[in-house]
């Protein structure tokens, strides 16, 4: 039994050469008050919430365990441009080890000033930490890989920004922070020596697998080219827009993090952006493979020096790693995209109904999550996208493929079923539900979160969550960074 704090908490980050790290403690804070407690996260990480109060205590009491806290030192590449970095305001309270024996980084994000603050505050405002918890949240109940968030803590402080905000700190739950960037940072900032720390760290924690291999570093490499692609293919699957795909936005775990701009996509359009900083698109809906594949390239670059002593050889053996990103992606992407459609058969022969599809949905500005949601359901309304004369030959062309692949017609609705949401985080709901919330009224945020819950289950009375914005909405609606 754990008594002392609710966490059980080890530090094997701080078996690494100190430069990777900062000794930081959460900076205290005037009123620190638990906001909202992840109760089904505390339960999956054997995390006791019969008293909340303790969550408060283990962070910002005087627990002996609170002299090892936390920041962590990584470069990246933003927008193109290589820079230092690390967390500016976040610390690693410590690494959660559950029952299971399962090792979880418990980050406090919006800690206050770190050595990486810069000109930052080192703050979070309440509302972007309660944006954070709604769409991490959704996303892990979408089954994709992501940070989880456990509380949400208001801090009685205010956060200035363009307006006078009340401040909060969220603990983020992640297998592990270690990113793209905390390799650049090792092969920028550091020696070679400190590089295979790094690298033997992050194997023994993360990729066990690439342990017996020959060459580590090139296994490495492969093994996170695979990762992200699963990734990434969810995203594309439910229409998430990541928004801030920086290299040290990436984790080498495969998990999506920093939830920062992020938001969902209406109707289909490859070159949707919300992000108001992302003026060239860079960050696009449909630029998001092309992005991962570039921040690969940096991991590779970083890696240089550990996969082969022989300079050109080692180049050689990157680029065929990422030579094989294109494949890899198609196979992945096409394969989940014809899930969408009910198709379990793989043949390249069925890429172009995806491909095709997905250019009607654009000039038809048909709404992405609903249209594939209509075409696994019997629904006749006028609404119902199959309705559209424009899909009809399209629609001949899928129903033929469904009949080739031969599987019957209760195997593809239930693919359909399992790939297709009803629910999404709809932009204009999650920036009500905030806005409410705010002001203290969590009826919508609560309700919300409840739908996507169990987003792929038809729920009675949720119709209302399945509207698309108006236009005014969708054309005004922009996300933000460091909020
Ligand atoms: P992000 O765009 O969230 O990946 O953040 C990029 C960098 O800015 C990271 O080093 C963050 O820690 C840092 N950062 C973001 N917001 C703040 C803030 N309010 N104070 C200090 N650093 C920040
Ligand atoms: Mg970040
Ligand atoms: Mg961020």
């Amino acid at each position: 039994m754990r008594n002392k704090t609710d966490f059980n908490l080890e530090y094997s980050y701080l078996s690494l050469p100190n430069k990777f790290y900062s000794l930081v403690k959460p900076m205290p804070v005037a009123k620190p008050e638990l906001f909202l407690l992840n109760h089904e996260l505390c339960n999956e990480l054997n995390i006791s919430t019969k008293d909340p109060e303790s969550i408060i205590n283990a962070i910002y009491g005087n627990d002996p365990d609170n002299s090892k806290t936390f920041s962590q030192a990584y470069a990246g590449h933003q927008f193109g441009h290589f820079t230092m970095l690390g967390d500016g305001r976040a610390v690693v309270v410590g690494e959660h080890i559950t029952d299971g024996g399962n090792r979880f980084d418990m980050q406090l994000k919006g800690s206050g000033k770190t050595p990486y603050s810069r000109a930052g505050d080192g703050k979070a405002t309440l509302k972007s930490m309660l944006r954070e918890y709604l769409l991490s949240e959704a996303i892990h109940h979408l089954n994709i890989p992501t940070s989880r968030s456990l509380a949400v803590l208001k801090t009685g402080e205010v956060v200035r920004r363009e307006t006078l905000n009340e401040g909060a700190v969220l603990i983020r739950v992640m297998k592990s922070h270690i990113r793209i960037g905390t390799f650049e940072y090792a092969r920028h900032f550091g020696t070679t020596d400190d590089l295979k720390a790094l690298l033997q760290y992050t194997i023994k924690r993360l990729l066990p697998d690439v342990e017996q291999s020959e060459n580590q570093a090139l296994s490495l490499l492969k093994k996170v080219i695979s990762l992200q692609i699963e990734l990434v293919v969810n995203w594309m699957r439910v229409g998430f827009i990541h928004g801030v795909m920086n290299t040290d936005n990436v984790s080498i775990s495969g998990e999506t993090f920093d939830f920062g701009p992020c938001a969902f996509l209406n109707s289909h359009h490859p070159e949707t952006v919300y992000s108001s900083i992302d003026a060239y698109g860079r960050y696009s809906f449909g630029n998001q493979p092309e992005i991962m594949k570039w921040n690969i390239a940096r991991l590779a670059e970083a890696l240089l020096p550990l996969i082969h002593n022989d300079s050109e050889t080692s180049l050689m053996l990157a680029q065929n790693a990422i030579d094989e990103f294109d494949e890899i992606w198609n196979e992945k992407y096409y394969s989940t995209m014809l899930n969408k459609l009910g198709i379990e058969n793989k043949n390249k022969d069925f890429y172009p109904l995806v491909d095709e599809l997905l250019e009607l949905m654009t000039n038809l500005k048909l709404d992405y999550t609903n249209t594939f949601y209509a075409l696994g359901t019997d629904v006749n309304s006028k609404d119902n996208p199959k309705q559209r004369p424009e899909l009809k030959t399209w629609l001949e062309k899928w129903q033929n493929a469904i009949f080739k692949n031969s599987n019957g017609s209760e195997t593809s609705r239930e693919l359909m079923s399992l790939n297709n949401p009803v629910y999404i985080p709809r932009n204009h709901l999650v920036e009500q539900a905030l806005n409410e919330a705010v002001e203290g009224n969590m009826t919508l945020f609560d309700r919300l979160l409840g739908v996507l819950k169990t987003p792929y289950t038809y729920q009675k009375n949720c119709d209302s969550f399945t509207k698309q914005p108006d236009t005014d909405f969708e054309m005004r609606y922009q996300t933000f960074c460091g909020t």
